[in-house]
């Protein structure tokens, strides 16, 4: 990954770049974002380059010994964790294979994507304490050819507390020459003791300018739905490319679920909680982030005609009916209580209970428009 293959985020790239020329490399930093925002990329461009043997002022060279090996995830000294399902295995080592394919294929990707790669039965993938044993194991060897080593963590936060712990120390404190990249989506689940031990970056969303010419030059589509479509991902890469088979189911749970909700079906709303119960948590999330999306689509389209919505023909057939039941007097308890149902769902509630809870308030907040 070069630096240029980096959809946007210029200034960041910019001081990335200028750290390394400077020699004034942090020993530990770690890049906050939406993996959407090109954290992964931007990292991977970032070993690269303090790898490369010929760089220019600008970006890796791409032909010399540590790019080739870069460039296949293979650098002896470029080291990657990240999480793993552990009844699977507890090392990221026994997914390597996988991880390659999956940033060489998809580039923008996040912790949903990886769980579908890796395990079928979708569960939680954790970086647990037997992961910080193979970690500092690989850090204490020396380095293969020379110069840096890497150690790339991904998905910090869904590190567990023992594995934190064990690793706080080789943070603040490498070895000469080591360098630690960190990613993580929030900082919230993070060990505040390790927050203050890294150079923290925030990775913002991708602008929308280089993000509609990505998708017009390199996925060929056309100025229009490009810019409408930049527009509505939020800058977020991953987002825009989940849109396909996902958001057809997801489509039909929001739709059953309206539908129940406003014959006041009881009975139905807690067949639908306990079918969406039955789905992995990261499945549930994503589909409340649809609905959420399709709560301002439907806004959005009584307030402004159409013009400029983000949704597909099927969606915006039923918005232009449905569009009449989100109001002023109703939008803000829809986006409150999914957005509430959101956060529950990462704090363990029972999603059976929640989503019958969910169901009754939209029951009542569609009578209310
Ligand atoms: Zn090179």
């Amino acid at each position: 990954m070069f630096f240029k293959d980096v959809v946007g985020q210029k200034e960041l790239k910019k001081n990335l770049i200028k750290q390394v020329r400077s020699k004034k490399v942090p020993h530990a930093i770690l890049l906050n974002g939406k993996p959407g925002y090109g954290t992964l990329p931007l990292a991977l461009a970032y070993a690269k380059y303090l790898f490369c043997e010929n760089k220019t002022e600008e970006d890796s060279c791409g032909v010399c010994n540590s790019c080739l090996k870069t460039k296949k995830l293979q650098h002896p000294d470029l080291h990657f964790s990240f999480p793993s399902i552990q009844a699977i295995s507890n090392l990221s080592d026994a997914f390597l294979s996988d991880w390659r394919e999956i940033v060489q294929e998809k580039r923008y990707f996040d912790l949903y994507d990886w769980i579908k790669k890796i395990d079928p039965k979708e569960r939680k993938p954790i970086i647990g304490v037997e992961e910080s044993k193979s970690i500092l194991q690989k850090l204490f060897l020396k380095s293969f050819e020379g110069g840096y080593k890497v150690m790339l963590i991904w998905s910090l936060e869904a590190m567990n507390l023992s594995c934190s712990n064990k690793l706080l120390k080789i943070i603040e404190e490498p070895q000469p020459k080591t360098i630690f990249i960190l990613l993580s989506a929030s900082v919230e689940n993070i060990l505040p003791t390790i927050i203050s031990r890294v150079q923290l970056i925030n990775v913002p969303k991708i602008e929308q300018e280089p993000l509609q010419r990505y998708l017009m030059d390199r996925l060929n589509m056309g100025e229009a739905t490009a810019q409408t479509k930049a527009a509505f991902s939020e800058g977020d890469l991953v987002s825009l490319s989940n849109e396909d088979g996902l958001s057809e189911l997801h489509f039909d749970l929001f739709v059953k679920l309206m539908r129940i909700c406003y014959k006041k079906n009881v009975v139905a709303m807690l067949d639908w909680a306990e079918e969406i119960s039955g789905y992995s948590k990261e499945h549930q999330k994503t589909f409340i982030s649809y609905a959420i999306h399709l709560f301002r689509m439907s806004l959005l389209n009584n307030y402004h005609q159409e013009k400029e919505l983000f949704v597909s023909e099927k969606e915006m057939d039923f918005l232009s009916k449905f569009a009449v039941f989100i109001t002023g007097n109703n939008i803000e308890i829809f986006m409150k209580k999914f957005d509430e149902a959101y956060r529950s769902i990462d704090r363990n509630a029972n999603t059976k209970i929640l989503f019958s809870q969910l169901s009754f308030w939209v029951m009542r907040a569609i009578h209310r428009a």
